[in-house]
């Protein structure tokens, strides 16, 4: 233990003998910043000096004071107002960067573990705690709007006290530091990539950091003014100065459109409207001593995945989708059910959501090639593997009651989702019905109908579903028929059919009372009857 700090306090006077020589200011000035309560590595950060490096644990005031000290004599050794071991925070990052800011090395020596691998920690247990297999991450911070203000006074403040000296130029201050987000992203990343034993990139799943302070988001919400028709800060701007504010704000506020609350992103805008001169003016530096810590909330979650496939349907007693009307279940099951639940309890997902390519009644089976579907599963703890999808499905199409089967279960990629969306209009259907006529038919008859070839049909909004949609015309088109006769019986025929989706079948049938033309039925000038359907084919390019 004690050979690993005295090699990282040698690194962290190697990264401030850098800093020294590339971009700090006067060492005086440097001492003033860490006087007034900002942390080692916001000095860093605000001089343009922060790298990776500074992660290191031996980095913290009590080394950049005796670097001072033996740098400049006019730093006295002895009681010196920002060595008093006080509990405060930065007053910049507010503890972010480094909890409270004379101590990360101190916990290091209880427990041999830096703040920020404390924290890595934390989230690493969270993540197991939640049962996610994780071999790749994002990483959302999210932290109180009021760092932003305190990060724009404590530069208005060092040009108001420093503007007039000599070495006090944009370049010392460089517009272009690391932000704080950016700065503990670094710290963060590779600890948490150790802990975890997995990669930080751009990933599905998400581990989201949300810092808060309600003290100081009270005292801002306090000082901010809450007219909505001011005066945009840019009007009153004086070119080069503040420009880079600006275009700093901005990005903060493109790159996290989605991590930033609306109440936050509110506060962000008020304070881009600010002047300056005024917001020296609400925000006094330097500051009051910051005693109370961020508040930090961990918290992660998976982008859905696609699971598809087609499915078989033997059963004319099980809805295509959960029917339950007044409490009670319409069917036996739904494949929804049957296929989504099996789905989503691999995986371990939150829930599931079931779409398919169009839909048949619950009487009718679904045989054939199958109708492509798509299971949309949430916050899924694993991402099932190629052998994995292979057992759901077994266990699917191996299951007591021969409900429901699948066939060609994959994991897709959520353009799936959208090509099915979009390729419903364009699918055709093949069904093979049993029908019963009013008469026998001839050899003629059977004939006529096998000829049929790409014949329109009007369909009015069947009787059957004008409770539930609206009244339309619809044009439809049955591709090619034919039919034959049932073996040993009289009136009862096998008519096998190709048509567009969207077609009602039972209605081409039976003529709805002359609200499909033409029909089965006025084809054949009798009455004709559809007696059991089922869907042989769905003809789409994907999920074959
Ligand atoms: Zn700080």
């Amino acid at each position: 233990m004690a050979s690993t700090s005295s090699a990282e306090e040698a690194e962290a006077r190697s990264i401030l003998e850098r800093a020294a020589t590339s971009s700090f200011p006067p060492l005086h000035a440097v001492h003033h910043l860490l006087s007034v309560g900002v942390c080692v590595r916001c000095i860093l950060r605000l001089f343009g000096a922060y790298s990776s490096a500074c992660s290191c644990s031996s980095l913290t005031a009590l080394v950049l004071h005796s670097f001072l000290e033996e740098h400049d004599d006019s730093i006295k050794k002895e009681s010196c107002q920002c060595l008093s071991t006080d509990d405060s925070y930065c007053s910049v990052c507010l503890g972010v960067l480094l909890p409270a800011y004379h101590q990360d090395n101190e916990t290091e020596m209880t427990d041999g573990l830096s703040h920020i691998d404390k924290i890595s920690s934390m989230i690493s247990q969270a993540v197991k705690r939640e049962g996610y297999q994780v071999d790749e991450f994002s990483l959302e911070i999210s932290l109180p709007p009021v760092l932003a203000a305190n990060e724009r006074a404590a530069r208005l403040y060092m040009k108001q006290k420093y503007g007039n000296e000599n070495w006090f130029k944009d370049k010392t201050l460089p517009q272009q530091t690391m932000s704080v987000k950016e700065a503990l992203r670094l710290l963060i990343v590779p600890s948490l990539e150790k802990q975890m034993n997995a990669k930080h990139g751009n990933n599905s799943f998400r581990i989201r950091l949300t810092y808060t302070h309600s003290d100081a988001l009270q005292k801002l919400q306090s000082l901010l003014p809450n007219d909505n028709g001011r005066k945009r800060k840019t009007e009153s701007r004086n070119g080069r100065d503040t420009s880079g504010e600006t275009h700093k704000t901005n990005s903060i506020c493109d790159s996290d459109k989605n991590t930033i609350s609306e109440s936050d992103s509110f506060i962000y805008k008020t304070l881009e409207g600010i002047r300056d001169e005024e917001l020296c003016n609400l925000f006094q530096w330097p500051p009051e001593k910051v005693s109370k810590s961020c508040h930090l909330e961990i918290s992660c979650v998976r982008s859905p995945i696609y699971i598809g496939g087609r499915y078989l349907k033997l059963s004319r007693n099980v809805s295509q989708s959960c029917w339950i009307i007044d409490d009670e279940r319409m069917g036996e099951a739904s494949v929804e059910e049957i296929i989504g639940e099996g789905v989503r309890a691999i995986c371990r997902g939150d829930s599931y959501k079931f779409h398919a390519a169009g839909r048949e009644d619950i009487d009718v089976r679904m045989l054939g090639s199958g109708r492509p579907f798509l299971v949309e599963v949430l916050n899924v703890r694993s991402i099932p593997s190629a052998i994995e999808v292979q057992q759901i499905a077994e266990k699917i199409n191996n299951s007591e009651k021969k409900y429901v089967r699948v066939r060609n279960l994959k994991l897709v990629g959520s353009e799936i989702w959208t090509m099915m969306r979009e390729g419903e209009a364009e699918k055709q259907k093949q069904y093979a019905a049993l029908i019963w006529t009013s008469r026998e038919l001839t050899e003629t008859d059977l004939q006529s109908i096998s000829l049929t070839k790409d014949m329109e049909i009007i369909q009015k909004t069947p009787i059957r579903v004008l409770h539930r949609r609206s009244p339309l015309e619809r044009k439809r088109t049955i591709h090619w028929m034919e039919i034959e006769k049932v073996a040993d019986s009289s009136n009862y025929y096998l008519l096998l059919l190709c048509t567009q989706a969207g077609t009602y079948i039972k209605e081409f049938v039976h003529g709805d009372l002359g609200r499909t033309h033409p029909s089965i039925g006025s084809m054949l000038g009798c009455r004709a009857e559809i007696l059991q359907l089922d869907v042989t084919d769905v003809k789409m390019d994907f999920l074959q």
